[in-house]
């Protein structure tokens, strides 16, 4: 198969990495209780756990961080910021955060009483845990098939209106602050969500003059899909389009980790001054003050470039065609994944590949030790070692850096998992020895099942 896409970047710093023997690859793993989670990145080769903060700069963001403006109050790095997202979003209040869940702490401890309910397509886990953390009650509606790793369809990360309007009669307008859309859809595997759904979405929020809100972490690479794959929308500079996306929305929380191509950063944007108050008032408590909020001057000042980069058609080709080029060569290969990839990840369905062994086992935390056993190659489990009895699919998520990777490294996770497949049956699943609740995955210890 060809390039299929042009790269839009070449390296000029570089990052040394080693790939440890096997027999290094088998105590580091033992010693870290077969949890990825605790292993040092310094004896990980290829390392896809995540796609949050783990991007490389571009040389206009490391020139604008030696101008980064460090005072305390009015930095001119925040007006580029502020002034930088609302020209995407056209909402006039920002308040800048450290990260997503912080504007996710501060938008939910401002607007979510105990009691409260708030929909959502598929809550990521933080947004989950921070409504929670307020007595508030985290309610999914996503479409049904998002959970069939085979159904070939282009919006997998819509949401369910029908199911929508039932839950906003069964529960009350009065006891929902808020209606919201993640795009994409990172819990249902990184799925996009179409214009069509979120005017849909919108008109609902309309009718019941309740705030649409988006979780606008993967927006770009949403607003990618929609130009390749809705009506009306090819051709498009992807600003427009999210430009149109964002005009359907009251406000939005969104992880600059991601789409904002920083290492660190995100932000509330809102179009209602009185929540915009409240928030400022948290935001003030809890992260800094209203022009910095938990961020140096020189991260807003790469931020601000960052987020108009990743609108950039170039570098959007780059970046989608990557995940879809690993997702097509391991479909290929016969490695069972979630159809069609994601924009930031390829999802290997684990139950199918590791058939043998029963969800008591793990199969997908089973195959992420394999994975690095074999390749030296850090993934992580979404399954029913993370999210327990609520699993729905036993998953293994290949999330893709931000313009870090070549394609040999990814033909290296490609070949690993290869092995492994032509190898299925004689890999042994994994018991949990230590960890609970809901965020037992980060720190849990498992043993091998012999
Ligand atoms: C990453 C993410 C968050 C949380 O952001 P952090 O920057 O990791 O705190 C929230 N929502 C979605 C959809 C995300 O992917």
């Amino acid at each position: 198969m060809g390039a299929g896409w042009p790269r839009a970047y070449k390296s000029k710093v570089v990052e040394p990495i080693r790939l440890p023997d096997r027999g290094e690859r088998e105590a580091c793993l033992a010693q870290a209780g077969h949890n990825v989670f605790r292993l040092a990145s310094g004896d990980i080769y290829v390392d896809l756990l995540t796609d949050s903060g783990t991007g490389a700069m571009s040389q206009a963001q490391w020139a604008a961080l030696m101008e980064g403006d460090e005072a305390y109050a009015g930095s001119r790095s925040f007006a580029l910021f502020r002034d930088t997202v609302r020209s995407i979003t056209g909402m006039p209040y920002v308040l800048p955060t450290h990260q997503g869940r912080a504007a996710e702490h501060v938008y939910f401890s401002s607007v979510v009483s105990r009691g409260d309910v708030v929909p959502n397509n598929t809550h990521f886990d933080t947004t989950r845990a921070n409504i929670l953390a307020q007595g508030g009650r985290p309610a999914d509606v996503p479409l049904p098939h998002a959970f069939d790793p085979q159904a070939d369809l282009p919006f997998k990360g819509d949401t369910d209106v029908d199911a929508l309007e039932e839950m906003i009669r069964e529960v009350g307008v009065d006891r929902i602050p808020a209606l919201f859309i993640t795009v994409t859809n990172n819990t249902a595997a990184g799925q996009p969500v179409s214009m069509s759904n979120v005017r849909a979405v919108a008109r609902v929020a309309r009718a019941h003059k309740l705030p649409l809100m988006l979780d606008a972490a993967r927006y770009a690479e949403n607003c990618f899909f929609v130009r390749e794959r809705e009506e009306g929308y090819q051709g498009r500079e992807v600003v427009d389009i999210a430009r149109e996306l964002f005009s359907l929305a009251d406000g939005c929380l969104m992880s600059a980790k991601k789409d904002g191509l920083g290492n660190i950063g995100g932000f509330i944007a809102l179009r209602d001054p009185e929540v915009y108050a409240r928030c400022r008032e948290r935001l003030i408590l809890v992260e800094g003050f209203s022009t910095y909020g938990g961020l140096a001057g020189r991260d807003l000042a790469a931020l601000a470039v960052g987020l108009r980069e990743a609108l950039e058609l170039s570098y959007l080709r780059d970046r989608v065609g990557q995940v879809r080029w690993l997702g097509e060569r391991l479909r290929e290969a016969g490695v069972p994944v979630y159809w069609p990839p994601g924009g930031h990840a390829v999802y290997v369905d684990a139950a199918a590949l590791l058939s043998h062994l029963p969800r008591e086992e793990f199969p997908g935390q089973a195959l992420v030790c394999a994975l690095y056993l074999e390749g030296g190659v850090r993934a992580v489990e979404v399954g029913s070692a993370m999210l327990g009895e609520a699993a729905r699919m036993e998953l293994v998520r290949l999330a893709v850096p931000r313009r870090v990777y070549s394609r040999e490294h990814l033909e290296w996770v490609v070949d690993a998992l290869v092995r492994l497949r032509d190898k299925a049956s004689s890999v042994s699943g994994v018991r949990l020895v230590e960890g609970e609740g809901p965020l037992r995955h980060f720190t849990a210890r498992f043993a091998p099942v012999d």
